[in-house]
């Protein structure tokens, strides 16, 4: 079966703050990303749409999409339930986040790979304090808005995956790897 993006919700945000913009500061480039590198970022359904290059979805096209692309089905608790989302990977892992922490996969050295404007909606709606106190103004409240209609198809891939992958090891050789990964940069 088809969906279709529903943009008006998938602006919601961007209506709300229309005219506001969160560009990085000369702060973000001495802090060297600490955000990116706890946390790959949130998209919102405006990224999606963008990545799948068209308005519709259906289960297959959402895997087909993680499995090519740097994004992660994540979740948080909402009513009791998990509610399902889509962030930026984390460095060795897979498109199925069990890895609460870890660095983005886009984050380099200088910085973020993206520009400004290709970065997720999370990322885009970060604004950088010169104090480091940063706030994040794309709200678990606007992602519960935002992501209520996928949540069929989210919880369905993850339920498949996340058990494949804990039975067959590749949790386990995930977290191996970032640990490695860990070690090796902080031996440099
Ligand atoms: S937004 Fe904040 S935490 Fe992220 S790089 Fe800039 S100063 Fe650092
Ligand atoms: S996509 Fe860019 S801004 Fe977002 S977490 Fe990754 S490195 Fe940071």
């Amino acid at each position: 079966m088809s969906y279709q993006i529903d943009s008006a919700s998938a602006d919601h945000t961007l209506s709300k703050q229309k005219n506001t913009l969160y560009p990085p500061l000369p702060v973000c480039a001495e802090c060297k990303g600490r955000c990116c590198a706890s946390l790959g970022c949130s998209l919102s359904p405006e990224d999606l749409q963008r990545a799948l290059g068209t308005d519709t979805y259906d289960r297959e096209s959402v895997l087909a999409l993680l499995q090519n692309s740097n994004f992660a089905i994540d979740s948080f608790g909402y009513q009791g339930k998990r509610f399902y989302f889509l962030r930026m990977k984390h460095k060795c892992f897979t498109f199925i986040g069990v890895d609460a922490m870890g660095e983005c996969i886009a984050l380099t050295e200088t910085g973020c790979s993206f520009s400004y404007e290709e970065r997720p909606k999370g990322g885009r709606y970060l604004e950088a304090r010169e104090d480091r106190q940063c706030v994040q103004h794309y709200t678990r409240e606007d992602m519960v808005t935002d992501w209520m209609p996928y949540q069929p198809v989210l919880a369905s891939i993850w339920d498949e995956y996340y058990q494949k992958f804990l039975s067959d090891g590749t949790f386990d050789t995930c977290e191996e790897n970032y640990m490695n990964y860990q070690r090796a940069k902080h031996s440099v």
